[in-house]
């Protein structure tokens, strides 16, 4: 049998692989040059830059996909000791160390908090996750077979305890005295691109993966992450063929019978989408009825992006850096409800060559400097962007005591309307829907579709979700679908 995957994301990768161990015979199809989806790289003069995720969790997922092909592959990576350093407009600092006890210390050291009890709250955040994770992560919502037996109901007895009356900033806010405390585990949300103020309370399990066992770090950068599934998948046989942008799903009789791309038509008896749902309806499936109330989900939040090479080093920094706005409520009403760039964002400051030093010269750094952003509605981003690009070097060079701009050597900018362009992510939305509403798990598109026997879906903008490691759950699903739905398979 004959697969066809339209993109070269992680989720497109993820899937190469699983139907590659499947036994099929697999064709990936790019838009771009470059294979990879979000995850590429790009030098600049003698800076290397990671253009996209900079946040990695669960490095084990990528061991795990690489082994399904070839037990001798390992994925090298550096296990953070610390999750992230913030820094508030007060002039407060503090580094954040990996795992619950040393949070809970911090907590209590920095913000006056009740050790003991952050340290019990931290831990339920872990057990939520343990539930959770096998049912809403690892399996499909939309098939009933997949969620017969006793995990879904101990996952959805914790999802009604503690999981969906309240927001995620109300959990927080109940749990901790001082607003900063609340601030970091608020600012998880958008690890999803949603907000804090609106998500559903379990999304604080992302705590679990951001503070109790911290982030890691690819050795190579976190480019690898599409390189390494890449190149195992050439050497296993799936085709590539990049620069190929497909314009059509060709379906007859209710199953899918190939692809139409600019160049050629292909037959396939199965083929997933990694483009994002809503264009995958909207460009490929004209006359398929598409699911309007899913599609019509509030989107997640985009991102500005600037790339600088700095000309100096800055001990106050890590790997991962926030720089808090003081109003956070207000950055998210503008991000979700004016959609409009916030004058006090917040700003995040990711420098790989902390770790990586191969990626910017000694006494140097590659600073990637985001802000998260609302979807483009045709704002005036020239003007914005520049805007932006002002208030940050303003806080930044309050913050660190240095003037920065004078600093940048190369400087490189990606924001919505490129995210949309280049990646095909709907109005610049880097996640599909948020999870702004309490039902936002069960509104993300399932990975197989109900219309047409054959297509199948995989990546953030469908069902599990936002994030590396959901979008390598997406292609797992869909593995185990086809398996479902296809029994003469061989393995
Ligand atoms: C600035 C930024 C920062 C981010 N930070 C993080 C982070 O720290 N951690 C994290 O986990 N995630 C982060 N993300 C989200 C991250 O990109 C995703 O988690 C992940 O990379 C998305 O993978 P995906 O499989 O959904 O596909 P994508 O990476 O979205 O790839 C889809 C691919 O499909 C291709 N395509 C689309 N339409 C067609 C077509 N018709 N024909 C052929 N090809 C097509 C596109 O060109 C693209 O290459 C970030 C994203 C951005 C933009």
């Amino acid at each position: 049998m004959k697969v066809g995957i339209i993109g070269s994301g992680i989720g497109a990768l993820a899937s190469a692989i699983e139907l590659k161990h499947l036994g099929l015979e697999v064709h990936v199809f790019e838009a771009n040059m470059q294979i990879g989806g979000k995850i590429v790289e790009q030098k600049l003069g003698e800076y290397r830059f990671d253009m996209g995720p900079s946040v990695f969790t669960e490095p084990h997922l990528l061991q795990d996909l690489l082994w399904r092909l070839d037990r001798a592959q390992e994925f090298p990576f550096h296990q953070l000791k610390e999750s992230c350093r913030y820094f508030y407009n007060d002039g407060q600092q503090l580094q954040m160390p990996v795992g619950n006890a040393q949070v809970a210390q911090t907590f209590a050291t920095h913000f006056g908090e009740d050790a003991l009890k952050t340290k019990k709250y931290l831990d339920r955040i872990a057990q939520n996750y343990k539930a959770i994770y096998p049912v809403f992560i690892q399996i499909s919502l939309h098939r009933v077979k997949h969620l017969l037996g006793k995990p879904l109901l101990i996952a959805l007895s914790r999802l009604f305890k503690y999981g969906l009356h309240q927001t995620m900033h109300a959990a927080n806010r109940q749990q901790f005295k001082n607003p900063k405390s609340a601030q970091i585990l608020d600012r998880l949300a958008t690890y999803n691109g949603s907000s804090p103020y609106l998500a559903p309370a379990m999304l604080n399990i992302i705590a679990q993966l951001e503070l109790n066992e911290g982030p890691a770090l690819p050795v190579g950068g976190m480019v690898q992450i599409t390189k390494r599934p890449h190149e195992l998948a050439f050497q296993h046989g799936v085709q590539f063929h990049t620069n190929e942008r497909v314009t059509e799903i060709l379906h007859h009789n209710k199953r899918v019978t190939g692809l139409q791309t600019q160049k050629a038509s292909y037959s396939f008896d199965i083929v997933v989408s990694n483009m994002d749902i809503h264009y995958t309806y909207e460009q490929l499936l004209p006359t398929i009825k598409a699911p309007q109330f899913l599609l019509k989900q509030e989107k997640s939040s985009s991102a500005v992006v600037f790339y600088w090479g700095i000309n100096k080093s800055f001990e106050t920094l890590g790997v991962h850096n926030i720089f808090f706005a003081e109003d956070y409520k207000a950055e998210f009403k503008a991000i979700f409800e004016t959609k409009t760039l916030y004058d006090d964002p917040t700003v995040y400051v990711h420098i790989s060559s902390k770790v990586e030093k191969q990626d910017a010269p000694a006494g140097k750094e590659n600073w990637f400097v985001m802000v998260n952003a609302p979807i483009n509605i045709g704002q005036d981003w020239d003007h914005e962007i520049q805007l932006l690009r002002s208030r940050i070097l303003e806080k930044l060079s309050k913050s660190l005591g240095t003037a920065i701009e004078p600093l940048i050597e190369v400087e490189q900018i990606n924001e919505p309307r490129l995210i949309d362009a280049r990646y095909s992510g709907k109005q610049g939305s880097i996640y599909g829907n948020a999870s702004n509403n309490v039902f936002s798990a069960f509104l993300r598109h399932p990975n197989f579709s109900k219309q047409l026997k054959g297509l199948y879906f995989a990546g953030v903008t469908v069902h599990p979700g936002g994030g590396i490691p959901l979008a390598i759950n997406s292609a797992k699903i869909v593995a185990r679908c086809v398996k479902e739905d296809y029994p003469n398979l061989q393995k």
